[in-house]
Parts: structure tokens; C-alpha cells; sequence
């Protein structure tokens, strides 16, 4: 399933990967993290700014409670113990996207420390634990347009002070392919909590990653480097595979990997150095004058719990045990909530009034299989072909489809055909079936004709098989099937059929 699959040799080498990620999340709000300035991005430059978030002498920035309770939000789902008193800390660095001189961010004291999120790996799920999570604000956005053949450098500071959570993993993450399992979990899970966006090719998720080597089996700490930029989880992948490569490479000339920021270039697939140790910016962090320390009081907390809600990992664990799915199936069936909250209404709606029973867990193997099947490759179809007129039907509608199937009114190739229309149309699955003149022919009495007719039209097959030549039944279902055009449903043609020589070879051994 990776993407190094069978290219490296870094796995099956002495050396093993050591990483962590820090992902920088966007917090939905409407305003920013310190004043009542718009959150929103796409604004002509610099129109979204104001003195606070500028950070012009005499302003006060006053805390944004709704970041607050999105940022607990998250503590509580990823299980971590979210503080009642956390502080707010200013980081001094220079450069032309801080406006102020420093970021208001959390340090020593941050608002959540500890928890983990599942991730699924091959063989199971494995716990990343979580380190911290604390709340800060954003930076401006730096450009280098060409302007008359000259370079221009311009800055906008209307993302300066969005608020944003960041959580940090420990360093427990193993392959290149498990941190990019571990970034889809925590985009899955901030699209759950509806407190981001979680789109990560709209900045609303940012991801650095902390990188070293070690001798596999030792718990010797290495000089990590940072990687930057990481802005979608293919290249979380391939950055990471390249700079382990790279660390290896060094390792194994003899030479000490140093500790460096490097950035991921996606154009060239590789990494290049952004500044070494030497230049690497001395952070100074101080206490925050302006800011009291953040209390939450027991209704925020309260509050956050409660809408920390079912988690995905939760719902993929009970679609697992309540209906005896596969791993890999509960997962495609929960990767956003509304997929999740459909196929639950889809069970319920399949088990209601008609006691099927025992059939329970088939009939919620069969529509697992069409919904990640056949539903999902027609809908990914229509909506390329034909565009926004794709609908996914309701649950209650597919309820009604599924009911077709299992009991046999119509072929799979019709179901197929079926569904397609339901899709581009919205129409109910009987009405369709019913119009075209699709459902497949159950009645016995036509079948008993159909059968007699054939086996009388064919005497010597009759005789071969009663003398045991077996295998002439299939022959016999295919006569009967194109006696009734493809209509004749097969499970009932069999059925009789089987009667009808079992009959006639009782009669023939009288
Ligand atoms: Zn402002």
C-alpha cells in the first residue's frame, strides 16, 4: 500500500525511523484568536487587520472563547488531560510575516497535554500518544510576485492572529506510512468534530515533521531534523521516505546527521536545507503581559465533552463488533461522519419489521459490499460524467434497493444498472424496476412450464442424465433461462429444477 514499497532497503536495515509530527490546525471560527477581526481567508490583502492584530503599542488582545472551546474540543476526543489554567507565552523571532515581533502562542503551560489517536496499520491499530495541544495564533502570508522582470517581496497580514490549535505526537511514529495514517486520523477526526475544515490543500491543516535515525532495538536519541511544508499527506509520505533516505545515506557514510529545518520540495521530490543550526532562530519565549492566565470555567469544559461526541475510531470499533465487519470495511464506512451516520440509518432501516433474523449480519455484509462497492464507483462515475446532478441515494431509498437485491427481484447486473439511474435521478429503485420492466420472473407456474418444455424438447440430455451425467443440470438452467429471455430468476429455476429431476429419476428407478 505504500508508496516505498520495494524501493528503499532503509526498513530491513539496522537503522530504524524515529518520528513525530506537529500539525497545525485551523480552528472554525468566525473571528480571529485575539481580536473581532474576520477569520475567513480570500480577502484582498491586508483588508481583515486591525491595531490588535497588527500589534500597534497601547492594544490589548482579548481571548476568542469559541478557539478556546473548539481547541478543549479536541483534548477531551483524543482522551489527553485538558487543563482548567493554561498561559499564554510571546515567542520572539524576527522575520517579515510577524508584525508584532513575536506570536502569541502556549509554552510551558499549554491547554492539553497527554491522550492518543488510534491509527490503523496493517495488523491492527496501533496508539500514537499525543504529547500537547495548545492554542496560537497564525502568521501573515509572505510573496515574492515577479514584477517588470524584478523580484517583489509582499506581505499580508490578514491570516496574522487566525487561531490555530497544534497538536504534537510523540515521537512514536515508525515508517513514512504511518505518519501519513496518523495525519489522516487527525483530519478525520477535526472533520468529526466539526471544529476545522481539515482541508489540507486550503491551509486548513499544516504539518511539520520531526525526523532522526536510530540503531533499530536502541533508544538512543539522534539529532532530529525538522521538515517543513508538508501540505498534503501524499507528501508527508514521500518528504519523510526522502529524509530518512537522506539520514541513512549520511549515517552510513560515517558522517553525523546535524540537527537542520529543511523544507520539502514537491517540485524537485526532495529536501532542501531552509536554515542549518547555526542559523536556526534562538526562540525566546516570555510570559505574555497582556494576557491573564486562560481559565476554562465547568460550562466550557462541560460543553467541550459533551460535543466531543462518538469518535470515528469508536464507530469503526462497534461496526467491527456489532456486525462482524472487517477492519479495513468498518474504516471505508466511517471516513466522514455522514458516511457513517448513513450506513448506521441504512442497518436500521434493512433490520426494521421484516424479522429477518439470523439474515441480520448477511444483510449487513451484503450492503457494506454495495456501498463500498458499486455505490461508491457509480457515484464517483455520474458525478465525473454528468456532473452535480449525482445524488447519493438516503438511506430509506437504499434500504429499498437492498431489499430488491436480497430477495431477488432483480440480477446483480440489473441491481447495477439500477442503482446507476437511482444516482443520476434520485428515483425510488421499485419505480425504475417496475417502469423498465426489469424485476426477474417468480412465478412458479410459468418456471414449472418453462422446465417441462425443456426437458420434453430434449429427451437423450434427459436420459444421459438420469444414467448420471450430472453436470447436464447447468445445462438445463441455461435452456430454461434463455427460454424466459434472461428473466427467470435463476435461484427459483434451480430450485424447481431440482425438484422436477429428482422426481423424474424416483419415477425412472420405480
Ligand atoms: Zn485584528
Amino acid at each position: 500500500m505504500s508508496a516505498h514499497e520495494g524501493k528503499t532497503d532503509y526498513q530491513i536495515q539496522d537503522f530504524e525511523p524515529v518520528i513525530g509530527l506537529e500539525v497545525h490546525i485551523q480552528l472554525q471560527t468566525r473571528s480571529k484568536l485575539f481580536c473581532r477581526c474576520p477569520a475567513g481567508f480570500g480577502a484582498p490583502a491586508n483588508t481583515q487587520t486591525c491595531p490588535v492584530c497588527l500589534g500597534h503599542p497601547g492594544t490589548l488582545p482579548v481571548v476568542n472563547r469559541r478557539a478556546v472551546a473548539l481547541a478543549a474540543r479536541l483534548g477531551f476526543a483524543v482522551g489527553g488531560r485538558v487543563h482548567r489554567r493554561s498561559l499564554f507565552a510571546r515567542k520572539h523571532y524576527f522575520y517579515p510575516d510577524l508584525p508584532k515581533g513575536y506570536q502569541i502562542t502556549q509554552f510551558e503551560s499549554p491547554l492539553c497535554e497527554g491522550g492518543a489517536i488510534p491509527i490503523l496499520v496493517e495488523g491492527g491499530e496501533r496508539e500514537i500518544r499525543i504529547k500537547r495541544i495548545h492554542l496560537e495564533e497564525d502568521a501573515g502570508k509572505m510573496s515574492h510576485p515577479e514584477r517588470e522582470g524584478q523580484r517583489d517581496s509582499s506581505v499580508d497580514f490578514n491570516r496574522g492572529g487566525v487561531p490555530l490549535a497544534e497538536i504534537v505526537s510523540e515521537p512514536e511514529l515508525r515508517s513514512p506510512s504511518e505518519a501519513a495514517a496518523y495525519l489522516a486520523a487527525v483530519r478525520q477526526l477535526v472533520q468529526y468534530l466539526e471544529i476545522s475544515g481539515g482541508r489540507m490543500e486550503m491551509g486548513h491543516l499544516r504539518c511539520d515533521a520531526n525526523v532522526s535515525i536510530r540503531r533499530r532495538g536502541s533508544l538512543e536519541m539522534n539529532p532530529r531534523t525538522e521538515l517543513k511544508n508538508l501540505n498534503s499527506i501524499k507528501n508527508v509520505e514521500k518528504g519523510i521516505e526522502a529524509e530518512i533516505i537522506r539520514q541513512h545515506l549520511i549515517r552510513r557514510g560515517g558522517g553525523p546527521v546535524t540537527h537542520m529545518t529543511l523544507l520539502w520540495d514537491q517540485v524537485a521530490g526532495g529536501v532542501r536545507s531552509m536554515r542549518s543550526k547555526e542559523e536556526r532562530p534562538d526562540y525566546r519565549y516570555f510570559p505574555e503581559p497582556d494576557l491573564p492566565p486562560l481559565v476554562l470555567d465547568d460550562e466550557l469544559l462541560k460543553h467541550a465533552q459533551r460535543e466531543a461526541g462518538e469518535l470515528p475510531w469508536d464507530i469503526r470499533r462497534r461496526f467491527q463488533e456489532d456486525w462482524n465487519l472487517p477492519a479495513a470495511d468498518a474504516e471505508r464506512l466511517t471516513r466522514t461522519r455522514p458516511d457513517a451516520c448513513d450506513f448506521q440509518s441504512l442497518v436500521v432501516q434493512l433490520s426494521a419489521g421484516d424479522g429477518r433474523g439470523s439474515d441480520a449480519e448477511q444483510a449487513v455484509k451484503t450492503a457494506a459490499n454495495w456501498v463500498i462497492g458499486d455505490l461508491r464507483r457509480i457515484l464517483r462515475r455520474v458525478l465525473r460524467e454528468e456532473g452535480p446532478c449525482a445524488r447519493r441515494p438516503a438511506p430509506q431509498a437504499m434500504a429499498a434497493f437492498l431489499r430488491l437485491v436480497m430477495d431477488r427481484v432483480i440480477s446483480g447486473d440489473t441491481a447495477r444498472a439500477v442503482l446507476e439511474v437511482m444516482v443520476q435521478t434520485g428515483r425510488p429503485a421499485d419505480q425504475i424496476v417496475k417502469e423498465q420492466g426489469l424485476a426477474l420472473i417468480n412465478d412458479e407456474a410459468t418456471i414449472r412450464g418453462w422446465i417441462a418444455e425443456v426437458l420434453n424438447n430434449n429427451p437423450d440430455a434427459v436420459e444421459e442424465y438420469l444414467a448420471g451425467k450430472a453436470v447436464l443440470k447447468s445445462y438445463f438452467v441455461g435452456c430454461v433461462m434463455r427460454r424466459s429471455d434472461g428473466k427467470a430468476c435463476p435461484r427459483t429455476v434451480a430450485m424447481i429444477l431440482t425438484e422436477d429431476l429428482a422426481f423424474r429419476k424416483a419415477k425412472g428407478g420405480e
